[in-house]
């Protein structure tokens, strides 16, 4: 049933809880609502992330912090688990576990791919830096493109990317060229399939 993750190396520093906390196999399973499933080798315990609580009867009579809420408090650290205010949901552009708040705006998308108002991103098809001026929940299928009476999904140069893919909206900075020698209207919004997109880190700048 339950799958042990690597215990973590210890470290000859650590106080003994803390130190068994980290080394002893435990399976650490989110629930939700903040409460999360430990298993070990000697039974399975419920914790309660946002009230401190424990099942184990380390915590339950000695009213310490035990070495369930220490792992946990660790996973989530390491985001080897969601934080009690998240949850686990796939990335809509390459599905990969993302912890999200279950308010937040959709599209949910992984670190990779996220891409939010204000962001400057490479167009993959023109070499262009544009500005990304929205993130929009609807897939490219869904959404037309008037001025060429066809979806975004549809469109000569983002057919090779998902039809499902969210939209993203981005201009383009004035000064732009495209590699025909046109200029794109800066004033225009133009509608990407998310993944034609790749966010310029400004780290590399
Ligand atoms: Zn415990
Ligand atoms: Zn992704």
């Amino acid at each position: 049933m339950a799958r042990y993750t690597r215990p973590v190396p210890a470290d000859a520093h650590l106080d003994p809880r803390s130190r068994r906390a980290r080394t002893e196999p435990m399976a650490v399973a989110p629930l939700g609502s903040g409460r999360y499933a430990v298993a070990t080798e000697h039974g399975s315990y419920l914790v309660d992330a946002r009230e401190h609580r424990c099942t184990c009867p380390d915590h339950t009579f000695r009213d310490e912090r035990c070495k369930h809420l220490r792992r946990v408090a660790i996973e989530i650290t390491e985001g080897a688990v969601p934080p009690p205010s998240h949850v686990a949901v796939g990335c809509a552009v390459c599905g990969s576990t993302t912890f999200v708040h279950p308010d937040g705006p959709e599209p949910h998308l992984c670190d990779q791919h996220a891409l939010r108002r204000g962001d400057l991103a490479t167009d993959r098809e023109t070499g262009a830096t544009v500005l990304v001026v929205g993130v929009s929940p609807r897939r490219a299928d869904e959404v037309r493109i008037e001025s060429h009476d066809c979806t975004v999904a549809e469109y000569e140069t983002n057919r090779a990317y998902p039809p499902d893919d969210p939209v993203v909206t981005a201009v383009f900075p004035a000064g732009a060229e495209f590699d025909d020698g046109t200029t794109p209207d800066s004033l225009r919004v133009y509608s990407f399939p998310v993944s034609r997109l790749r966010r310029v880190d400004p780290d590399q700048h």
